[in-house]
């Protein structure tokens, strides 16, 4: 029971929307994952006296979602053209079919520019590379029978003692990568920033940025109506992935993502969440999102204060693996609980309360003496 108060509203099927509020839709959409859904956010809007959708996030790019799509516009074109695209950030759920959507699903129905933040698009564009991909994330494109693990990501993985026969298979049979699920990416972009206003609908929404779980994503909130399009920041359920990768080994992202929840406790406690997974919640003091946020900080804490008492001995991140998360992993949430569970130590190696030893080439953490 997370304590959360969730708004009495029909959860739309795959496809389909419910009104959230005057001109806020909630669309949602499939994902092949274990985490099965994206929600989507659909606002009237009038550009230039042309009325139509902006749409915050796609969907991933496969023929399942363009279907839900196509279905979907066909039912509401009285509703249509799609006037712009807001991504909150680079993941594929959230950008893999801006370019099909911008550019009026490849039929030239429509163009219509993409909004994003700078950060964001520049590293779509390197991660759209499948080469680039091996490297700077650690997933592992390809046929999974080809050996194609980049020889960077292997000694990542083994400097952190992952035992390559063991957890090889299971890095080939991560089937699902960037390149496959944003097929391309929009030409061109609107770079939005911490200081841009955007007015959809007539309705002024800011934004708000944070580092962590993506290099700059874009949480949109809209004062007078008290909503906020919180993307992957928030959640009611799960907790945002934040991981470090092989190309950049020693990032401290958990700091930048814990510095960043705080913006949100500036936004009053009854604020209406509309989270990119799970259910609206929130239009609560006591149940919605400042408790949320608390919950997100008190699990991070939980999570560090069992690292710090498991590191008495030195521990590598393999070692640390099945003590911190005790459920069966598949392949995708291997390399999310391996990248995550390094994300921790490192905060606190950056805080001084562990330290770094290698031991038979293996990288281990161990509790610093000074720290009782
Ligand atoms: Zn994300």
């Amino acid at each position: 029971m997370d304590e959360l108060n969730y708004l009495d509203l029909h959860i739309p099927k795959l496809g389909e929307i419910t009104q959230i509020d005057t001109g806020i839709f909630w669309l949602r959409m499939p994902l092949p994952f274990q985490l099965d859904h994206i929600n989507l956010w659909l606002l009237e809007d009038e550009v230039a006296g042309e009325r139509g959708w902006t749409v915050v996030d796609t969907g991933i790019s496969n023929s399942r979602t363009k279907l839900l799509w196509l279905n979907f516009l066909r039912t509401h074109k009285d509703r249509l053209p799609i006037l712009k695209i807001i991504c909150t950030h680079m993941h594929p759920d959230h950008f893999g079919l801006a370019h099909w959507l911008c550019n009026g699903l490849d039929s030239g129905l429509w163009k219509v520019p993409v909004l994003m933040t700078c950060e964001e698009y520049d590293m779509a564009k390197l991660l759209s590379d499948g080469e680039n991909q091996k490297v700077c994330t650690g997933t592992l494109p390809g046929d999974p029978n080809e050996n194609v693990i980049s020889t960077k990501t292997i000694d990542f993985f083994k400097s952190h003692g992952c035992n390559l026969k063991e957890s090889k298979k299971k890095l080939f049979e991560r089937s699902v990568f960037y390149s496959s699920m944003v097929r391309n990416i929009p030409e061109t972009f609107t770079s939005i920033k911490s200081n841009s206003k955007l007015t959809i609908g007539g309705y002024n929404w800011s934004i708000i940025l944070s580092s962590g779980h993506s290099p700059r994503h874009a949480s949109l909130y809209c004062k007078s109506k008290q909503i906020l399009i919180s993307g992957d920041m928030i959640l009611p359920k799960i907790t945002s992935h934040v991981g470090v990768f092989p190309s950049s080994s020693d990032n401290n992202p958990l700091k930048n993502h814990l510095s960043a929840l705080v913006k949100f406790k500036r936004l009053p406690p009854d604020t209406l969440v509309l989270p990119s997974h799970g259910q609206p919640f929130g239009g609560s003091e006591v149940s919605g999102l400042h408790r949320r946020l608390i919950q997100i900080e008190s699990h991070h804490q939980e999570r560090l204060d069992k690292i710090l008492v498991s590191c008495e001995n030195p521990k590598s991140v393999s070692d640390l693996l099945p003590i911190i998360f005790k459920r069966k992993l598949d392949s995708h949430n291997y390399t999310f609980a391996f990248t995550e569970l390094l994300a921790h130590l490192n905060y606190y190696l950056w805080k001084g309360y562990l330290k770094k030893v290698v031991q038979n080439k293996i990288i281990k953490f161990i509790k610093y003496r000074g720290i009782s």
